[in-house]
């Protein structure tokens, strides 16, 4: 069995590309040239120096000492957290914004909702010099100021989508209003491994390099390719997705898949999808979804604003639908622990996001030999503002 997709553009059940008429032709180019692109010497050869010179790739794969004492097993930490930026995001928008100048496009769109793939999209426009327009709900716009802030300096304009809750999903309605009405010169970065095929794929790729880099990292450190084990939070899925990616047809690697699960997996406040979500069809893609007996989707909750989406890629609907990947949820308060512990154990500030990943070490008994390793997928000075609220700092 395979966990990649297939060429219809499926993972098992889940994926394909529903999208109104109108969209075909866009998405139809994409998937026809995203393959060809990106497997041009010259593509790769600009991306991996951009990755390299630019991100700062490779990022270290950090044997955690103390941590791995405590848990009494061994604990090495992939430091996304150290890419330009301060997460994995701009892996992906930097593949991305090559194969938007391969295509020919003048003008990039992208959605945010607390502003990371925002500020990730426009850094890379900027890079480039092409147009950027990111369309992010009024209320996320007046709750994530600095991202905001950063983004206009990065010279991108940032538009309030001002209809529905003012959130996330009425900015994706809005990103792909303009899509429809700007077919032939613009592009639309996606920002995880979410949307229709093949948006899912290719940016699984692109943050596959993760998994590249730990594999040749554990061998050199441990004189095998393969961890026991190897844990990332999931929001859309695309940190998740580029960690777990080279181990994924290796079953002897047990994959674990953290969602959170806010005040509580059954508190009505949580963004838990794989306890919670049903079979159903969120931005273009068939995957599991937060939603109502009559199908509409249910508003998420989470404390980190990166996992509180009411799905999940098609990838990950499938690893969980077939058991490849186990899935554990987190609250929020074992996350925002994690996040005070790791800064005082190893002198490192996760993203709440990533801290709800280390919480699995509370959860799961690990042997002594084994190797483990957590995805710190990005850091936290995004959120000094909530552990500030949170421990009253
Ligand atoms: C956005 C974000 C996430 C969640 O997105 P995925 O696509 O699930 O990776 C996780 N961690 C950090 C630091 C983020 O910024």
């Amino acid at each position: 069995m395979s966990y990649n997709v297939n060429e219809k553009g499926y993972y098992g059940e889940f994926g394909g590309a529903f999208i109104p008429e109108m969209l075909y032709p866009n998405v139809e180019e994409l998937r026809q040239n995203y393959l060809k692109i990106t497997a041009e010497p010259e593509f790769q050869a600009e991306f991996d120096a951009l990755l390299k010179e630019y991100v700062g790739r490779p990022t270290p794969l950090y044997f955690a000492k103390r941590l791995s004492e405590q848990y009494n097993t061994k604990i090495y930490l992939k430091r996304e957290d150290l890419c330009h930026t301060g997460a994995h995001k701009v892996n992906n928008t930097i593949g991305q914004i090559l194969l938007a100048k391969r295509l020919g496009k003048k003008r990039i769109i992208a959605e945010t909702g607390a502003g990371q793939h925002g500020v990730a999209t426009a850094t890379v426009c900027a890079l480039m010099g092409l147009e950027c327009i990111v369309y992010m709900g009024e209320i996320d716009i007046k709750r994530q100021a600095p991202n905001v802030a950063r983004m206009k300096m990065l010279g991108a304009e940032v538009r309030p989508a001002l209809s529905g809750s003012k959130t996330l999903k009425d900015a994706t309605n809005e990103a792909i209003r303009d899509w429809i009405n700007n077919p032939v010169d613009t592009y639309y970065i996606i920002g995880s491994v979410v949307g229709p095929h093949p948006y899912p794929d290719m940016v699984a790729r692109f943050q596959s390099v993760i998994s590249k880099e730990i594999k040749e990292q554990l061998l050199e450190k441990e004189g095998r390719e393969n961890p026991d084990y190897v844990i990332a939070c999931v929001g859309g899925g695309s940190n998740a997705a580029g960690a777990y990616y080279h181990f994924l047809d290796n079953e002897d690697v047990t994959i674990i898949a953290v969602e959170a699960a806010g005040l509580g997996v059954d508190s009505g406040e949580s963004a838990a999808t794989s306890a919670l979500g049903k079979v159903g069809v969120i931005h273009g893609s068939k995957t599991l979804l937060m939603q109502t007996t009559d199908g509409q989707i249910t508003e998420p909750y989470s404390i980190s604003a990166g996992l509180d989406y009411p799905g999940v890629g098609p990838m990950h609907a499938n690893l969980f639908a077939t058991g490849r990947a186990q899935f554990i949820s987190i609250t929020d308060d074992q996350a925002m622990q994690w996040g005070l512990k790791l800064s005082k154990m190893e002198g490192l500030i996760p993203a709440i996001e990533s801290a709800h990943a280390f919480a699995v070490l509370d959860e799961m008994k690990f042997k002594p030999e084994d190797i483990v390793v957590i995805n710190l997928s990005g850091r936290g000075d995004k959120d000094l503002n909530t552990y500030i609220d949170y421990f009253k700092l």
